[in-house]
């Protein structure tokens, strides 16, 4: 189809031009675009995000067929005096990020549809085995093809496969296979972007070396990510999914580390933990622990010296369908036998690889028929050095969000060591840091409570990490000024804004993430 509604009139002439609203109505109708320009609706999609916390209201969505016309748009607004330019993945940013107020915001998952089944390619090259993905594919649909047509997956998952391949890579994308393979970010060997000058570029580690890993973790501030390609492994047919809980922390944080350090060879393929209130709270308490309806969480069976928050473990081990049971029953025992969870405290589930990876589907799913999917989720993720992480435990958990948050909150290690300093995201010092997901999901207003007092929570929490000195950083940041951003990068501003200068000198990309504003 062609979008192309009216000629844009002479491109000199629009930069000689002051800037009024016409002007870029005028720009964008002139578009060739094999997709198509919606000029109503947009405070509909381009404007709402999964936190709820921000409306935007976007002058048009772009729903491009390919990487020309992104960089079509790209270039048009570039030449116009104000207009930024989004790309939104799933929308799954909680503050605004993939927002472009009175901007272009490119629905990236409209791209996926126009490309029917060549999305997801898998391609062959030095012994290793890559898919070739569009970025604004959902990893729940690069799961699906990988295995059932090739018995392939990625190796680094998100929790949730509702989130796009772009968005995704544009953050870090953790779980707990990132103590192994790193994030999301580090599987990746070749990137297609299209700069904030329009360019089309392939980068790689060796090629355009700078904007490959200024775009990973970037936050949408180089290039909108076109094409990614995902290093793949053999998937295995089932997961061996276990939690077993603990009364205290330093036992829990013991074995999480001791787990996520061991040496490749017979470990645990996935090693997540999270918190929960010591109480029979059917969200936040006991009852979220099994894994099974069949399954009951004893509360007798906890120590008596617990506190008011306990701590869960949680593992997965990946086998073959021609692997004997005994032989995994074998392996599993002895992984675990070295743990010191409450024996009595253990749940486990036998599940196919793909429901594994699905596990949050059904919570979806549910919270979608509540009303608690489309309420507001003023979510707080942040990655704290292991050096702090026993004195947050103290001063967080035990303390501050000792009733729970509504919603999981997880805690488990991470290596710096398998994340890349070269890419754009920001960690603590020293090897172990957590990462802290509070992912909180209330019912809204007021049969839930006010999300201002859960803003204000999360506040609370950053000002209390601040306030003791520890070592954190945000994930999934989101600042209002500059200083903060200065701040949260540290050491590693002065590169994150050479690069800007670099790849996106007039500042188009990624306004809702606030960091740079519109040179105009
Ligand atoms: P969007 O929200 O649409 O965009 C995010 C940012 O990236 C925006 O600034 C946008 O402009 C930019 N962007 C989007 N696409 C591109 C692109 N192709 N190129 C360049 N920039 C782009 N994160 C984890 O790491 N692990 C998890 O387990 C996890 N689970 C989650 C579960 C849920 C239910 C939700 C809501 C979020 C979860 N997240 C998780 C966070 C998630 O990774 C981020 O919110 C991510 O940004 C969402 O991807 P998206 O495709 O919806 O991106």
């Amino acid at each position: 189809m062609i979008a192309c509604l009216e000629r844009f009139v002479h491109e000199t002439d629009a930069e000689s031009r002051p800037h009024d609203d016409d002007d870029d109505d005028s720009l964008c109708r002139g578009l060739e675009l094999q997709g198509s320009i919606d000029y109503g609706s947009t405070g509909g999609l381009a404007g709402k995000d999964f936190g709820g916390l921000y409306q935007g209201k976007a002058m048009a969505i772009i729903r491009p067929a390919g990487s020309q016309d992104i960089s079509r748009v790209v270039k048009a607004a570039s030449r116009s005096s104000n207009l930024t330019v989004a790309a939104r993945g799933n929308g799954h940013s909680i503050n605004g990020q993939a927002m472009a107020d009175a901007g272009l915001v490119i629905d990236m998952r409209s791209m996926m549809s126009s490309m029917d089944d060549a999305f997801i390619r898998v391609v062959r090259m030095n012994g290793a085995v890559y898919a070739d993905v569009g970025g604004g594919a959902l990893w729940e649909d690069v799961l699906k093809r990988c295995v059932s047509g090739y018995g392939l997956a990625p190796r680094s998952w998100t929790d949730y496969l509702g989130l796009t391949v772009g968005g995704t890579l544009s953050n870090a994308g953790v779980s707990g296979q990132a103590f192994r393979y790193g994030p999301q970010t580090e599987n990746v060997s070749e990137l297609e972007v299209v700069t904030g000058k329009g360019e089309i570029v392939v980068c790689t580690a060796a090629h355009n070396s700078e904007l490959f890993f200024g775009v990973l973790g970037g936050l949408g501030q180089f290039g909108i990510i076109t094409r990614a390609r995902v290093l793949l492994q053999s998937a295995p047919d089932r997961v061996r999914w276990i939690r077993g809980v603990y009364a205290e922390f330093d036992e829990f944080a013991r074995d999480a580390e001791s787990l996520v350090s061991e040496a490749d060879g017979e470990a645990f393929d996935y090693v997540e933990g999270f918190v929960f209130v010591n109480s029979d709270d059917p969200i936040n308490g006991w009852p979220s622990v099994p894994l099974d309806p069949e399954q009951w969480f004893d509360p007798t069976r906890i120590p008596r010296s617990a506190g008011p928050v306990l701590y869960c473990l949680e593992v997965g081990l990946h086998y073959r369908n021609v692997d004997r049971p005994s032989t995994v029953d074998e392996v599993v025992e002895r992984l675990l036998g070295r743990l010191g969870f409450c024996k009595d405290l253990r749940f486990q589930v036998d599940l196919t690889y793909v429901e594994f990876l699905l596990r949050v589907k059904r919570a979806e799913e549910e919270a979608k028929l509540n009303g608690i999917w489309d309420a507001p989720h003023p979510w707080l993720n942040l990655f704290v050095s292991g050096r702090n992480i026993a004195d947050f435990d103290h001063t967080v958990f035990k303390n501050i969000l000792r009733h729970g948050v509504g919603g999981p909150m997880l805690v488990y290690p991470m290596l710096r060591s398998k994340w890349d300093d070269r890419n754009s995201i920001v960690l603590p010092e020293g090897e172990i840091f957590y990462i802290v997901a509070l992912l909180r999901f209330n019912l809204p207003y007021p049969k839930g409570p006010r999300v201002e007092e859960l803003v204000a929570q999360n506040q609370e929490i950053i000002q209390c990490c601040t306030k003791n000195g520890f070592d954190f950083k945000l994930y999934l940041p989101h600042y209002n000024s500059e200083q903060e951003w200065k701040k949260h990068f540290g050491n590693q501003w002065s590169r994150f804004v050479e690069r800007k200068a670099s790849f996106d000198p007039m500042a188009i990309l990624a306004p809702g993430q606030k960091i740079f504003s519109r040179n105009r």
